[in-house]
């Protein structure tokens, strides 16, 4: 059964419950925050993260070619 969080706008109390999908409206309609009775409750969803796997990944240009051969001095040892 899913873990639904619920924050209560009153005081910030947070109350858990688990419910089945079909009973969760039911639940979160009569739940009452822990804490100070109030009802005004706000879900919570904290399983969902707000980070996307999106690395855009900075590859890094490639090296220069050439280094300090690039003018031909290198020969001249
Ligand atoms: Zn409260």
């Amino acid at each position: 059964m899913p873990l639904y969080e619920y924050r209560c706008k009153e005081c910030g109390e947070v109350v858990e419950f688990r419910s089945s999908m079909a009973d969760k409206e039911k639940m979160a309609a009569s739940l009452q925050c822990s804490s100070c009775g109030s009802a005004k409750l706000t879900q919570v969803f904290s399983g969902i993260a707000l980070t996307s796997d999106s690395k855009s990944a900075a590859s890094s240009p490639p090296p220069p070619s050439g280094g300090c051969c690039s003018g031909g001095m290198c020969n001249l040892q």
